[in-house]
């Protein structure tokens, strides 16, 4: 039997609810509490006395976390982490007052990362993010999901997929991957039904075979593809096993939510746009709705997507960085819910749920985001003894370890006051 460790001195365990809703707290704080684990499994979590009395406790190892909060390892639900090159001309460029859409007239924007990413080997590809996918360990994620969607060709959103395979292979976190309809190349602006075509049966068809990919991803947009197109993307997803999440009412409310919920999206995600009506029907159908507060901090001319309306209208609610080099250039999820907090009207208790057990269900994982019995014992520790410290610095790491399956996979190195002394 593996060893046991025992981790003590935390002042508070945040233990998320398995759902949001009925009036509850989403969140649940312990105050001086223990997590037993072993084999990256929690055994037991809860007040010290309780935890400490399980029989697997006597022999454990003690991890003295010195009057730190713990929770749970966050879970970015919604990335597109892995692409070459950059784009930082064209944040100056809207600076300027250039629009998204001028910019991508004249050859930039989702073409230009696409003209990168043809241009680049899986290796290439992997060099590119693996920073990135650090940075997001620093900041407290254990579980990203990563999307394709740059390559713009079947053998290059399946080369994008496989450098996503070996980014997983490379770093302790979980990577999981999502097949995106992002854009119809500009040469088959006139026959768009064909590449819809080939991306059911050379993306996704390949993808499924060779699990590499759990999801898929529609961009539905009147710059990207059609409800209708998005329909059968998810038919053919639907027959290969794939889940179905939707990039939906970004730029204009057109009935992106209503229709993620008709064809059973797990998640959908951006709805700055979204209406009270998308709104009932996503609460209706249980999908969970995902906000990206990136895209607005990142660009003057984006909203807000109202977290408060979605809330009220009784939907779980997600947070994702959307990590992209156009329009989200962040590897931050503790930022993204701090600022889903302050702009996007949750309250700290919903925007830590959101990336938690919200990012873990907007993924279908069941394994992962609340720290209780049976699940993986991925946590966060936080150099604070108030949890809300992980989120009242935005852009200011407030974190002393993350944890992955039990093993310490970062170290904050932040002097404290007492170093002083
Ligand atoms: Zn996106």
């Amino acid at each position: 039997m593996n060893t046991a460790t025992l981790v003590v001195g935390i002042a508070e365990l945040v233990q998320p609810a398995a759902k949001e809703g009925d009036g509850r707290s989403p969140i649940e704080v312990t105050r001086d509490a223990a997590l037993l684990f072993a084999g990256g499994i929690i055994i037991a979590a809860g007040p010290r006395a309780t935890v400490a009395a399980h029989p697997r406790a006597h022999r454990a190892a003690a991890l003295d976390v010195g009057g730190r909060a713990v929770v749970p390892g966050l879970v970015d639900s919604h990335t597109h982490v892995l692409f070459a090159g950059d784009r930082i001309d064209e944040l100056a460029r809207r600076t300027r007052g250039e629009t998204y859409e001028s910019i991508a007239r004249a050859g930039g924007g989702i073409a230009r990362s696409a003209a990168a990413v043809r241009d680049a080997s899986v290796e290439a590809l992997v060099d590119a993010t693996l920073p990135r996918i650090d940075s997001m360990i620093s900041r407290g994620t254990t579980t990203v999901e990563a999307k394709s969607g740059y390559g713009l060709s079947p053998e290059a959103e399946l080369k994008q997929l496989r450098a996503i395979s070996a980014l997983a292979a490379l770093r302790p976190v979980d990577v999981i991957a999502t097949a995106l309809a992002h854009a119809i190349p500009p040469e088959f602006e006139t026959e768009r039904q064909r590449y819809v075509s080939l991306f059911c049966t050379e993306v996704l068809e390949v993808a499924a075979r060779e699990a590499l990919a759990r999801y898929c991803d529609v961009f539905v947009a009147s710059i990207a593809f059609t409800p209708d197109e998005a329909r059968t993307i998810a038919a053919a997803a639907r027959a290969l096993g794939l889940g179905l999440r939707l990039h939906v009412d970004q730029l204009a409310d057109d009935g992106g939510a209503a229709l993620a919920a008709e064809l059973g999206a797990l998640a959908a995600d951006h709805l700055e746009h979204t209406g009270a009506a998308g709104r009932t029907r996503l609460a209706e159908s249980r999908v969970i709705a995902t906000l990206l507060p990136g895209c607005a901090l990142f660009q003057a001319d984006a909203l807000w997507p109202d977290g408060r309306a979605l809330r009220a209208a009784g939907c779980e609610v997600a947070v994702a960085t959307d990590c992209n080099p156009g329009s989200s250039m962040l590897t931050d999820l503790t930022l993204c819910a701090s600022v889903a907090a302050t702009r996007c009207g949750l309250s700290l208790e919903e925007a830590l749920w959101a990336v938690t057990c919200g990012g873990a269900r907007a993924l279908g994982l069941l394994d992962r985001g609340r720290l209780v019995p049976g699940e993986i014992a991925d946590f966060v520790v936080v150099d604070a003894a108030d949890w809300r410290a992980l989120l009242y610095w935005p852009g200011d790491s407030r974190i002393w370890g993350v944890f992955k399956r039990g093993d310490r996979i970062f170290s904050g190195d932040r002097r404290t006051d007492e170093d002083d002394a």
